[in-house]
């Protein structure tokens, strides 16, 4: 709140932030909105229209003095509007009745004005959808209010305790816009390394990411990332991602005290710790969640799976040998019975890149992954070869796409990596599609 005792406030501006009107969410709402602006400040809309007319409306923020001035004048200026005339008030307006605040805090402004923008585009939204639904029959989730969020009631058989767990993982994942997991038949074909730069590279193209590294046996995207000696801090909203600034990771490499720990856990606790990692991490608003799993088709990556349940989709990692090629045909067959889109194989470790001049020399038989790929009507989406660089930047903590951008490889590897972010796309506009019709 301190930011308020800098000079430029108005007295209009420091009586807002300090006696925020309208302040605390709704719980029975028409149309709620969250966004999280460039600064990292996230302002939460919720309103309630009667008639077109916006009946009540109230906003909560994490940001300081001045994104509470600016989200409490922005429910003021709301009242007794019609929707689509609240949904006009821009940043202007609000600063206008602040009468002052410093130039460096205009943004909140901004902030407030599209949050406020979207909770009314989702209110008309809900309004139409209400010419079908009464609002009496809607069971929502409470979190994000959607009517067809599996969350919105208990599933037959289960215990209140597993519904509330059910729907505090929802509350997380609704946030998550894109969920992609990678997987590999085998450790030590690439998995790691990846999810690591498919996420950096997302990252780098603006994108909000998480990276969850479930792999409980060999956490290794803390070394990846030069994150070693980083612990995680708690509270009661749960466990905090370290933050990277726009790509946030958790790894179970973070809860244990050494890294040469051995984690011996049974099938039970491998299932409690990561449905813990799934439900407790507080991702806040994300673009993409790629997460690391476990190799193999057993216990670990099938909780992952179970547990997201919406996944966009699977990368499957694989080397190009031929004995690679029985697990990569399992993993598919894993989707399959799961009904987790494949987005696609990568081979990696195909041939050898000169680290003098890039050109990949196939030092052994290749090309494994794309007939396994082809085999089985899957896309097959490249591959990477061994790059002595690729193993250099691993060890020493730094994503190769990031650091080694110019280098051949990078480019072969941005390349593959675009198929997944076009796929993300592809998947939206789809379901835009299935929800318009
Ligand atoms: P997994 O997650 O499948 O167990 P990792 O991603 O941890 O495998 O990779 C195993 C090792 O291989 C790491 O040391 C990594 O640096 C190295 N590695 C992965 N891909 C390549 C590549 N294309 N070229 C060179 N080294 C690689």
């Amino acid at each position: 709140m301190e930011c308020i005792d800098a000079e430029g406030f108005s007295a209009v501006a420091r009586d807002h932030a300090t006696k925020p009107r309208n302040h605390g969410p709704l719980e029975d709402f028409d149309g709620h909105a969250r966004i999280t602006g460039p600064c990292g400040d996230t302002m939460e809309f919720w309103l309630d229209a009667r008639n077109g007319k916006v009946d009540r409306v109230s906003f909560i923020t994490d940001g300081c003095g001045s994104s509470l001035a600016c989200g409490s004048m922005a429910t003021c200026l709301v009242e007794g509007k019609g929707v689509e005339a609240a949904a006009a008030i821009n940043q202007k307006d609000i600063l206008d009745r602040l009468s002052g605040i410093p130039l460096e805090f205009e943004h909140c402004a901004l902030l407030a004005a599209d949050t406020l923008k979207a909770a009314c585009e989702d209110c008309l939204n809900q309004q139409k959808g209400s010419q079908k639904k009464s609002r009496s029959e809607k069971g929502t989730c409470g979190t994000c209010g959607n009517t067809d969020c599996s969350a919105s009631s208990p599933k037959k058989d289960e215990s209140e305790e597993e519904f509330d767990e059910r729907r505090k993982l929802q509350s997380r994942l609704c946030r998550i816009r894109h969920k992609v997991i990678v997987l590999s038949g085998k450790g030590g074909v690439g998995k790691s390394t990846v999810a690591v730069n498919l996420a950096a590279a997302l990252t780098l193209s603006g994108k909000r990411v998480g990276l969850l590294d479930v792999d409980i046996h060999g956490p290794s995207i803390p070394t990846m990332l030069g994150l070693e000696r980083e612990t995680i801090q708690g509270c009661g909203e749960g466990l905090f991602p370290i933050d990277l600034g726009e790509m946030k990771v958790m790894s179970m490499g973070f809860l244990l005290r050494n890294q040469d720990d051995a984690v011996i856990w049974r099938g039970p606790m491998k299932m409690g710790v990561i449905k813990q990692f799934l439900k407790d991490v507080v991702w806040g608003d994300l673009d993409y969640l790629i997460i690391d799993s476990p190799p193999g088709t057993g216990d670990e990556p099938l909780s992952v799976c179970q547990l997201i349940g919406e996944l966009d989709g699977a990368l499957i990692v694989t080397t190009p040998q031929k004995v690679a090629a029985v697990d990569v045909r399992k993993s598919i067959t894993f989707c399959r019975q799961l009904q987790v889109p494949v987005l696609g194989v990568v081979e990696n470790m195909s041939g050898f890149a000169c680290p003098k001049c890039g050109e990949v020399t196939q030092i052994l038989r290749s090309g494994g992954g794309r007939r396994i790929a082809e085999d089985m009507n899957v896309p097959f989406l490249g591959s990477i070869p061994m790059d002595p660089i690729i193993a250099e930047a691993c060890d020493s903590g730094r994503a190769f796409i990031q650091y080694y951008a110019a280098t051949p490889t990078a480019k072969i590897m941005r390349n593959i990596i675009n198929h997944i972010a076009a796929l993300g796309d592809t998947k939206q506009t789809m379901r835009h599609k299935e929800t318009d019709t």
